[in-house]
């Protein structure tokens, strides 16, 4: 899909140009000095553009001072504020970095307000250069979109559209957009309907692709793959992030194995393929486990989204099977253990979330099919978590909020007993 192009400092979004990998830091804006760290680590691994967070005014100069570092370094680098539940912080991030990732779920409580708010960034932008990302989230779709359209992608793409016609009245066109969710189906239909609506109305923006809260390890590469690269292999993303509930530096080369395989630089490692009816057997001679693993991810994951196969078998990788378990998971064609929704963490993350996430998985295993999310702040957290059943929710200060749904069923628990507390409520549900 050929979309315009976005200047993001010294990258360009769009038009004919190369996938973009990015990534966020999951630093505390506060700390510069670990900030400016983690993005030189960050750009040299290969992150192209980086996010960072600006929970309040306050780090409104943390970030200055942060770019302002990179920039002597001569780390040229674009950065990105990431805001939420403040259109002021926006509005003030926008003359400092040169980019501002905006919630429409969350800019403004009121809409009206929400317009006025959004002409106002706008002009900053203009006088400054600065991209804005309209960066939707499934689980964060305002009740006024929810009541009219439910809790579908349909409700994203409106929502989004309403957003993007915002950018089009105010003759602004530096926008890349996103619409993620943590389930791969529902993320991908978004996608798809938003795109086809762009290309319809002939204002067609560039795409920013993510799956969110992904979790870690093989399970959120693999879906993180899915996702991703059913869009890109149908000409659909810009832009890319995989967030892993990891360190940060290791969504680069997924990310960058995503890019290039989709700007053609790469192939698949399969040297053979069968197909029998609705089921297909494959056999691949990949360099590394991580290279098998997101191969086959791409090549069968949109498939079995799409209802086009229903089985695949890997021949010849000691882990098959555990390998198609998890591919056919998250596809969402058989859930063979508990969906996980993790968000990576950032910088409003006030607790040992990798390790906790861990924890919360080793000791929930057994509960197939329960959709568990562990979440690094009260903030976000809870509107982020979409479909999750139950819900582990950093409040900072050592404390966890424990959810069940949407609502919150335990409060201010120690992080110490925060697991048993939360196991003593599924299994007293499940009874
Ligand atoms: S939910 Fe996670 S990634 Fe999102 S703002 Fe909170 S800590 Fe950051």
């Amino acid at each position: 899909m050929k979309t315009m192009e976005v200047k993001v400092g010294n990258v360009i979004i769009g038009g004919d140009n190369p996938i973009v990998v990015q990534t966020m830091c999951n630093t505390h804006t506060s700390d510069v000095e670990a900030s400016v760290a983690q993005c030189i680590r960050l750009a040299k691994a290969g992150a192209q553009m980086i996010r960072l967070t600006v929970p309040s005014l306050a780090q409104i100069e943390d970030l200055r001072a942060i770019r302002n570092r990179l920039r002597d370094k001569g780390i040229e680098v674009p950065l990105m504020a990431d805001v939420h539940f403040s259109s002021e912080i926006a509005i003030a991030a926008a003359s400092v970095v040169e980019k501002v990732r905006i919630n429409p779920g969350n800019f403004h409580k009121d809409h009206e307000k929400a317009k006025e708010q959004f002409k106002k960034l706008v002009e900053v932008c203009k006088e400054n250069g600065t991209a804005i990302r309209i960066g939707l989230n499934h689980g964060s779709l305002g009740d006024r979109i929810t009541n009219l359209y439910g809790n579908t992608p349909l409700a994203m793409k409106e929502a989004v559209m309403e957003w993007l016609k915002m950018c089009v009245e105010n003759d602004f066109y530096n926008v890349v957009v996103s619409l993620k969710a943590s389930n791969t189906f529902v993320m991908v239909e978004a996608y798809r309907l938003l795109a086809k609506e762009m290309e319809e109305s002939g204002v067609v923006f560039p795409l920013h692709l993510g799956v969110t809260e992904a979790g870690n390890g093989d399970g959120g590469r693999i879906k993180s793959a899915v996702g991703i690269s059913a869009l890109l292999s149908e000409g659909i993303g810009n832009t890319i992030r995989v967030s892993l509930t990891e360190d940060p530096e290791n969504e680069i080369p997924v990310a960058q194995y995503l890019a290039d395989r989709y700007d053609h630089k790469i192939h698949s490692s399969m040297v053979s393929l069968t197909l029998e009816g609705k089921k297909a057997i494959a056999t691949y001679d990949a360099p590394t486990r991580e290279r098998l693993l997101l191969d086959f991810s791409c090549d069968f994951g949109k498939r079995l989204l799409d209802k086009e196969l229903d089985e695949v078998e890997l021949i010849g990788c000691e882990d098959a099977e555990y390998l198609v378990d998890e591919l056919m998971q998250a596809a969402r064609r058989k859930f063979y253990r508990p969906e996980y929704i993790a968000c990576p963490g950032c910088g409003r993350t006030m607790y040992n979330l990798e390790g906790t996430f861990e924890e919360v998985k080793r000791r929930t295993a057994h509960l197939k099919g329960m959709v568990i999310a562990v979440m690094g702040c009260i903030v976000n957290g809870p509107g982020e978590m979409a479909d999750a059943d139950w819900g582990y929710v950093g409040e900072g200060n050592g404390k966890v909020s424990i959810y069940k749904g949407k609502s919150p069923v335990l409060r201010h628990v120690p992080e110490t007993e925060a697991i048993d507390r939360l196991l003593e409520l599924i299994e007293k549900a499940e009874d």
